[in-house]
């Protein structure tokens, strides 16, 4: 029997219930995440699009980083888009407390500065087919490094990374939650399904 995943989003501040109006398109079972014992249900996590510095302190005050952080090294999915990248990277500039460090990636905060501090553009997206991704930047992190294990999906002309997969965890600098293109989302879905199936092995 094979049952619809369900999909956390972070919802502790940020773009959260654009996520989640994108997942219920998809068809899959959502749920606002708030308290740990909320993560008990999950096949994958979002982290969304916000402020990095208040996530992160949030994720203290509710006590879902530990928790958080030891699902994602048991092979939950999670993808972080823009702040939600910065909360997943090893390491971050100008963060004044921890982060999840769980992605071999490092990142700058508000990479692209002041004068472009929100742009759009089209671009080509690694093992998503079709169309380019049209990408909406919105004072968006840099990916600065990327680890041997860690595949690169996009960059910019200039270099820049700006999404990347390293096993079950996705990072991209922009926001796929706000263009209507689910391309990323059903990624995330079917990340989800092999974590579901897993689950379902080792409870029987
Ligand atoms: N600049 C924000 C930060 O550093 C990220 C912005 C965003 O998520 N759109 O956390």
């Amino acid at each position: 029997m094979t049952s619809t995943p369900t999909i956390g989003v972070l919802a502790l501040q940020g773009d959260f219930a654009e996520h989640i109006a994108m997942l219920r398109e998809l068809g899959v079972a959502t749920a606002e995440i708030r308290v740990p014992s909320q993560l008990a249900a999950i096949d994958a996590l979002i982290i969304p699009g916000g402020e990095s510095t208040t996530i992160t302190r949030l994720l203290d005050i509710y006590e879902l980083r530990e928790p958080i952080r030891r699902l994602g090294l048991d092979g939950l999915p999670i993808w972080g888009t823009c702040a939600g990248a910065i909360v997943l990277a090893k390491q971050a500039t100008d963060l004044d407390r921890p982060n999840l460090a769980l992605m071999d990636i490092d990142v700058r905060r508000n990479a692209f500065g002041r004068q472009v501090d929100s742009f759009e553009e089209d671009i080509a997206i690694e093992g998503i087919d079709g169309p380019r991704f049209h990408a909406v930047f919105i004072r968006a992190p840099g990916i600065e490094r990327a680890g041997a294990a860690v595949r690169v999906l996009a960059a910019l002309d200039d270099g820049t990374i700006v999404a990347a997969q390293e096993g079950r965890l996705l990072a991209t600098s922009f926001h796929p939650e706000l263009t209507g293109d689910s391309r990323f989302h059903a990624l995330l879905v079917s990340l989800a399904k092999v974590y579901q199936a897993e689950r379902g092995q080792t409870s029987k």
